[in-house]
């Protein structure tokens, strides 16, 4: 675990050293003051609590940070995909309802329950086993029923629902269970248009109407992401589960005024001129056409930038958009900066709100081919995060 990382600015650059580490050759900054703003916007717009999906250390951008600030800005609940990101976030002192959701059947819950998080379950297997260990320390289990709609993912099939109900009724009459709520996820996450939509929240009254009438009270239906939160009122239920949206990436192809929070910087480490039919990178899949400066950028696919972006991508250097030229490596890319007047140091933002004329997480998650979930949640442990906004932390570690 880091800590006491130290940020300094010398003529506006950003500088972070790690403790015997040494400094930090790429840094993603986190603009806390965008994520506060996007989950009052999703807040706002969908009129339904939320639930800031933390998961995957908020989605590159450090989840307690992320998780404070959401919570400061009306973020009712928090989602985690594991109880280990759930502990991290009592250890953090943060008591918020949070709902955990992939476990093994035989895991040990006492944990999780002790810390008074909420959990997911989707087999008899899994709510016996929950029910054991609330039953073994002596609780009561604050538990989720998750019911297959149609992704094929996780979630009770509904041939198995009813079982899973009948089961769940009983263990709520032994005192070891409550059933809080029911929820189910979209299969097209990104097109709340799609006519899928209706059927799953037909499964999904369906499903509820059949809880109830085992018995069962669940108080909170949660099934929409961010794209429905923002754009499918059928789906909005009680809770909102948004993730991409808090973070400032528009989950379908229009804007509703997010803000992107975070802006991956580098500095040049090397810069040369080479004269044309120069070869780049590995296996000289790039040629150079005519006469041109090369500078030489301290990132590559071990920091998250997608090696499949090669030949296509673009970074902000000197004043304007430039080309990655030939293969992304490990540990660095090569940009070819034509006769821009660029030196040792000069600042490249690999990607970032675009406001400036950067490339976005989008284009990033288009050039590779993937979507930019991707891209953010692969941005690699050795790049440093940096706090800005309001709410920032005065270290920049991302356990901070
Ligand atoms: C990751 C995740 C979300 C967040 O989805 P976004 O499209 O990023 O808003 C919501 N629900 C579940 C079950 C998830 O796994």
């Amino acid at each position: 675990m880091r800590s006491s990382t130290e940020t300094w600015e010398t003529n506006g650059e950003r500088r972070c050293r790690i403790p015997g580490e040494g400094i930090i050759l790429c840094q993603a900054q986190i603009d806390l003051d965008a994520v506060a703003w996007n989950t009052e916007l999703i807040r706002n717009t969908s009129g339904t609590a939320v639930m800031a999906v933390v998961k995957a250390d908020g989605f590159g951008h450090g989840m307690i940070p992320v998780a404070r600030t959401a919570l400061a800005h009306g973020a009712a609940w928090l989602g985690v995909t594991s109880i280990p990101e759930a502990l991290e976030l009592r250890e953090a002192g943060i008591t918020a309802p949070t709902l955990s959701w992939v476990h093994h059947h035989d895991e040990d819950f006492g944990s999780a329950l002790r810390a008074e998080v909420d959990l997911s379950a989707s087999s008899v297997e899994h709510l016996s086993a929950i029910a054991e260990s609330a039953a073994r320390a002596g609780m009561t289990a604050q538990v989720h029923l998750k019911i297959d709609t149609g992704l094929s993912r996780n979630g009770a099939s509904a041939g198995h629902w009813h079982e899973l109900v009948t089961k769940a009724r009983r263990l709520e009459l032994d005192g070891v269970v409550r059933i809080r709520g029911i929820w189910s996820h979209l299969v097209h996450s990104s097109d709340p248009r799609s006519p899928s939509l209706l059927r799953q929240t037909h499964l999904f009254d369906d499903a509820v109407t059949i809880a109830r009438d085992a018995g069962l009270t669940p108080r909170i239906r949660h099934l929409a992401n961010s794209a429905a939160a923002l754009a499918a009122s059928a789906t909005r239920y009680d809770l909102v589960r948004a993730g991409i949206g808090l973070y400032g990436v528009e989950p379908i192809g229009e804007s509703f005024g997010l803000r992107a929070a975070m802006t991956l910087y580098a500095r040049t480490v090397l810069v040369k001129d080479v004269p044309t039919g120069t070869g780049v990178s590995y296996d000289h899949t790039h040629v150079t056409a005519r006469q041109t400066r090369l500078a030489l950028v301290p990132a590559g696919y071990a920091d998250g930038i997608p090696r499949a972006a090669s030949g296509r991508a673009e970074v902000w250097m000197a004043g304007r958009r430039r080309s990655i030229a030939g293969l992304i490596a490990m540990d660095q890319f090569v940009v070819d900066a034509g006769d821009a007047d660029v030196a040792l140091g000069d600042e490249v933002i690999i990607f970032g709100p675009g406001t400036r004329g950067e490339p976005t997480v989008l284009e990033w998650a288009d050039w590779a081919s993937t979507i930019p979930h991707e891209i953010l949640t692969g941005i690699g442990g050795r790049v440093g995060r940096r706090y800005i906004g309001s709410a920032a932390p005065h270290t920049t570690n991302k356990e901070s």
